[in-house]
């Protein structure tokens, strides 16, 4: 697999008038071209952020301490502000939890899909008009060449997001960004997205960073997780490792967390209790030891390293630890595969 996107120590705080606060605290990560990859935690771990950071879209505030961002040969992070709009524009798709913070309100969806195509792309305008509808039709929205006509709040909530989805796709670019992107939306609509994007990323070898609180979210479309919490990678694997073999109990109480689709009973779902840990004070040893019911007196004296678990599997809990106590997962075989949604093409 060819390397698309390498994230190396990557720190990232926001001065306030409190102090700075740590949002992000050396994340490193890789994506391979045409994969998926799932991030995921309570909010405030620093996900956004970290795919913020990516853009260079901080707010005023925010700065980055330190690290790599090296994307398709080009490092980010040094890169000139006018290179890395091109980038924004051409190579990397975001898609929002809103899609009216991509949609403009004034325009018609043809109208914000045709003018990246000849503002990017050098198409004409009827080569443009021809390229929306096609990527329309291809999101699975009916009527597309009536529907380019149309203002964004003529569309329902799912469907703007389908019109989102194809604003980030319509110059094609290699990587797409989706944080949150399914919150908003009711459940069956929920799951037709993300199937959406699944067959989308199989069409088109689109490589895709799904950022979300919901573990059950990423199940279906991701090769691989990274859990994070207080501003770390906590654990990271394969979908299936992270499922069957989790090790990180901030894992466990995610698992816990969610319904298992497949499940005929009604299962009772545990929250994970208590609160994140300030990132203006970030704890000195495992920020997670304050919610963790195995809590050690080193988890509370030293930051646990990343221990290898398995191959590509990483845990960042003193648990895995040669010398710990044996502790079994608390989880269940859980089983995430669920059935394909139905089409939405009739959707309004
Ligand atoms: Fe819990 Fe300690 Fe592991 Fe942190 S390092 S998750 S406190 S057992």
């Amino acid at each position: 697999m060819e390397r698309l996107l390498e994230v190396k120590d990557l720190k990232t705080s926001f001065s306030t008038k409190f102090g700075d606060v740590q949002s992000v605290r050396g994340v490193s990560f890789h994506l391979d071209k045409g994969e998926a990859l799932g991030i995921v935690g309570e909010s405030g771990c620093g996900k956004s952020v970290t795919m913020m950071t990516l853009m260079r879209l901080l707010a005023d505030n925010g700065k980055v301490e330190g690290g790599e961002i090296l994307f398709n040969g080009k490092n980010l992070t040094k890169i000139p502000e006018k290179e890395m709009q091109k980038v924004r524009g051409n190579e990397i798709g975001m898609i929002f939890q809103d899609p009216m913070t991509s949609l403009n309100p004034l325009y018609t969806i043809g109208n914000q899909l045709i003018e990246p195509l000849m503002t990017h792309k050098d198409m004409s305008k009827k080569e443009a008009k021809e390229a929306a509808i096609k990527m329309l039709e291809m999101v699975g929205i009916p009527s597309p060449e009536s529907r380019m006509k149309q203002y964004p709040h003529e569309f329902s909530g799912g469907m703007r997001q389908r019109a989102m989805i194809a604003m980030s796709l319509i110059c094609q670019p290699t990587m797409i960004i989706a944080d949150e992107p399914t919150t908003a939306l009711d459940v069956t609509i929920q799951a037709q997205i993300l199937d959406l994007m699944k067959d989308l990323r199989e069409k088109l070898g689109t490589a895709i960073i799904l950022i979300t609180h919901d573990l059950g979210v990423v199940a279906d479309v991701c090769s691989r997780i990274n859990v994070m919490y207080g501003g770390k990678i906590v654990e990271t694997g394969t979908t299936e490792d992270i499922f069957y073999r989790a090790k990180h109990p901030y894992t466990w109480g995610l698992l816990n967390s969610i319904p298992n689709p497949k499940s005929e009973v009604r299962e009772k779902l545990r929250p994970i209790e208590g609160q994140p840990p300030d990132l203006l004070k970030p704890p000195t040893g495992c920020a997670f030891a304050a919610r963790c019911d195995y809590a050690m007196k080193v988890c509370l004296e030293k930051q646990p390293p990343e221990f290898n678990v398995g191959e590509g599997h990483k845990s960042a809990c003193w648990l895995c630890h040669e010398n710990a106590p044996k502790v079994e997962s608390p989880i269940k075989r859980y089983d995430f595969s669920r059935e394909k949604a139905t089409d939405i093409r009739s959707e309004k």
